[in-house]
């Protein structure tokens, strides 16, 4: 095998990957803020980390990933206190809808998931650490750290202090000396959860300090630094600066990560994913009208540090690709004995700061490898083969018409005069026709419930290029 390269947020470059101890690689990547759904914008950000952890096996590194849950944040807080319930509550409950997605998605669970609240006490040991080193000061509201005191700061986002601090603001309830100190502390205010911090004062953790003292506990007690620190490209300011402040200043021998690595931003529909743009889907919703290993494959063809546009049209394609895959399986499957490569070329592809969208290509360009080539290929990328997948009497895929002599459908008269049975591909047509306009007008709660009805029939849908398509599942 070739060398892995890999782009490195600190450098700017791309560099030769090399592990700081031989045959082990430890990363911590951020993981999520469970106080409200997660959505497509994560899943990228996880999947590509799960594709760098699976060639790092591959390899032959022994991976220890570490990927946190920011448990207690003012979001979670409030949510709790609308719903008359308790920040845990809100925080399982998308935490384990978060779970489940990555699951579904094939990416595996991390190595250690540390909750920030199971942390308190490493957390309040650094901070009393930084404010010995006057790295930190309390004030009446909090602990800040003193950013000033880090000449440093900016480095890794390339941003320089002057130019920070002239759009920097304070907020009314904040008692801080620099408007660019962040809180590491938070003192309790009434009715919040809160924990006792002697000699300072009861209260919660700053986000930032959370990641500083987790990474370090799990990955580097004896700071001397460990290997790649991961997250989404939103994160590198200011949550990854901070970090570093935080840590090096207290470690033997900094860089606090050796290599940072940041995954692209993705756009839903051309657009930043936002609640108030009204183009924000939960991760669970989008999961129930696709196919998890079309969205996978989705992402892998798009280059991990690039800004991907996600839209309809997209994972209609995608579906292509992944049944061109199931087909190559199936064609393989019968006749197992093949020409050697493909993984060579795979492996050169993912060499290559982790091109998946040439590994891909490579894989789709099969040449009658190896069975074991191809499923090996499959796997470095997450996808593994399934029932579905070697089905030998296939349903053929039945394309839908839509033309203007459809009838223009109501609710009330759609549900009511469906005779599934007597007319079944009318029916069928009908109900896509419908799914169709309600997807037109970015109603995807009622293209998701047509959808529903249409699988509790017995139909399975996709979304293609040349427009949706169907078959009998023989389910029902
Ligand atoms: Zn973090």
């Amino acid at each position: 095998m070739g060398d892995l390269k890999l782009y490195n947020t600190r450098t700017r470059a791309v560099e030769r990957f090399e592990p700081m101890l031989p045959n082990v690689v430890r990363i911590y990547v951020c993981g999520l803020t469970p106080s409200a759904e997660a959505h497509l914008g994560h899943a990228r950000s996880f999947l590509f980390f799960d594709v760098l952890r699976r060639y790092l096996e591959h390899r032959g590194y022994a991976v220890t990933y570490v990927q946190n849950v920011t448990d207690i944040d003012d979001r979670s807080i409030a949510t709790a206190r609308d719903e008359g319930t308790t920040y845990r509550e809100i925080v399982q409950r998308h935490y384990a809808a978060f779970k489940d997605a990555m699951r579904r998605l094939g990416v595996r669970a991390p190595d250690v998931e540390p909750y920030a609240t199971a942390y308190i006490p490493q957390i309040q040991e650094m901070i009393r650490e930084l404010i010995e080193s006057e790295h930190a000061y309390a004030t009446q509201d909090g602990i800040y750290y003193a950013v000033k005191t880090f000449p440093r700061y900016g480095a890794l986002s390339g941003r320089n202090t002057e130019e920070l601090e002239a759009g920097a603001r304070v907020e009314v309830d904040e008692h801080k000396r620099d408007p660019l100190d962040f809180a590491l502390w938070k003192f309790a205010k009434p009715a919040e959860p809160s924990w006792e911090f002697e000699p300072y004062g009861a209260g919660r953790p700053g986000w930032h300090i959370e990641c500083s003292a987790m990474s370090r506990d799990l990955l580097d007690p004896q700071g001397l630094g460990f290997d790649i620190h991961g997250g989404g490209a939103d994160l590198i300011f200011p949550h990854h600066e901070n970090e570093i402040a935080q840590s090096e200043p207290l470690m033997a021998h900094p860089p606090m990560a050796n290599l940072w690595a940041h995954g692209g931003l993705l756009l839903f529909e051309s657009r930043k994913m936002s609640k108030s743009l009204g183009n924000f889907e939960p991760l669970t919703a989008l999961l129930e009208r696709h196919d998890p290993q079309a969205i996978r494959l989705l992402f892998l063809q798009t280059g991990y540090r690039k800004v991907m546009n996600f839209t309809e049209e997209s994972i209609g394609a995608a579906n292509s690709v992944l049944e061109r895959v199931k087909k190559a399986y199936r064609v393989l499957k019968a006749a197992p004995e093949g020409t050697a490569g493909l993984l060579a070329r795979v492996e050169a592809a993912l060499d290559d700061d982790m091109n998946t969208s040439v590994a891909l290509a490579e894989v789709l360009r099969y040449e009658s490898p190896p069975l074991h080539e191809f499923e090996r290929a499959l796997s470095l990328l997450g996808v593994a083969p399934n029932d579905s997948w070697s089905q030998e009497n296939e349903p053929k895929w039945t394309s839908v018409q839509l033309t203007d002599s459809l009838p223009p459908i109501t609710d009330s008269i759609s549900m009511v005069t469906r005779h599934w049975g007597s007319d079944f591909e009318g029916t069928v047509a009908e109900v896509i026709a419908e799914r169709n306009a309600a997807k037109a007008r970015k109603d995807w709660k009622k293209a998701d419930e047509l959808r529903q009805e249409l699988r509790e029939h017995g139909v399975e849908l996709i979304d293609t290029p040349e427009g949706p398509k169907w078959r009998k599942t023989g389910a029902r």
